[in-house]
């Protein structure tokens, strides 16, 4: 019998604020899962490259990432409002980032992530400098095709043999997309909303059997068992509380 508190837990590990490129606030992104139920969300903001860092300021444009000299705050920022999601709605909030290199057309989200990766660098040395931090790597929408066909995150999936058991998950489903290949290959699996904006939230989830603490959610992912993609269209499942 199983004897552990482990239950199934609505979750959503891609998550974007106004901190990066995402239309609500940290605080209102709180609000919106917790109000909906959710068990374990991550916040992963963009940590771009400064390739398209300086594409945004020749245009003079906000660069839409967390600062190199911002980072320690954002993650303050983030252990506020999860010590608030906690006491309010018992919801687990995890500090992540999304890592974002598009001339290197790769995207790598970091789960639980303690410091500043730079984004320039090589795959490997990513993925390694994340483990190195305990946090869990996944391979960000690894074949997202956009609306003129073009797949301008295509390095990953271009290269899954070498990376393929480097990272702990790769994303089978974004938002309303599902990437079959991912599946095909039988890799480690998760599902996230990639939430921008309000109707984003009405996506690809996963559902993680797991206790309600970070140390249990990474291993389920790192384990990947009892993981389920769930397409959230309007409420909870039913019988999971
Ligand atoms: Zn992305
Ligand atoms: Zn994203």
């Amino acid at each position: 019998m199983d004897r552990s508190n482990k239950k199934w837990l609505l979750c959503d590990l891609h998550i974007h604020t106004d901190i990066s490129d995402g239309r609500l606030s940290l605080p209102k992104v709180i609000d919106l899962y917790g109000e909906k139920g959710f068990d374990v969300i991550s916040i992963t903001d963009h940590l771009y490259e400064q390739y398209t860092i300086n594409l945004w300021l020749d245009n003079n444009e906000r660069p839409c990432t967390v600062p190199k000299d911002g980072f320690e705050d954002y993650l303050a920022l983030i252990r506020t409002e999860a010590q608030r999601a906690w006491e309010k709605y018992e919801m687990l909030v995890i500090p992540g980032v999304e890592i974002s290199n598009n001339y290197g057309k790769f995207h790598i989200l970091a789960i639980d992530v303690k410091e500043y990766i730079d984004p320039d660098q090589t795959v490997e040395k990513i993925i390694k400098q994340i483990h190195d931090q305990g946090a869990v790597a996944i391979a960000g929408h690894p074949h997202h095709k956009d609306s003129e066909g073009e797949m301008p995150f295509i390095h990953l999936w271009n290269n899954h043999e070498k990376y393929a058991r480097l990272f702990d998950a790769w994303e089978v489903a974004n938002r309303d997309d599902l990437f079959n290949v991912v599946g095909l290959k039988k890799f480690n699996y998760i599902a996230g909303s990639d939430f921008h904006e309000k109707r984003h939230l009405y996506s690809w989830k996963s559902l993680i059997k797991a206790e309600k603490n970070i140390e249990a959610v990474k291993e389920a992912i790192r384990v990947n068992k009892n993981i389920a993609i769930y397409l959230f269209r309007k409420e909870k499942p039913i019988d999971m509380d």
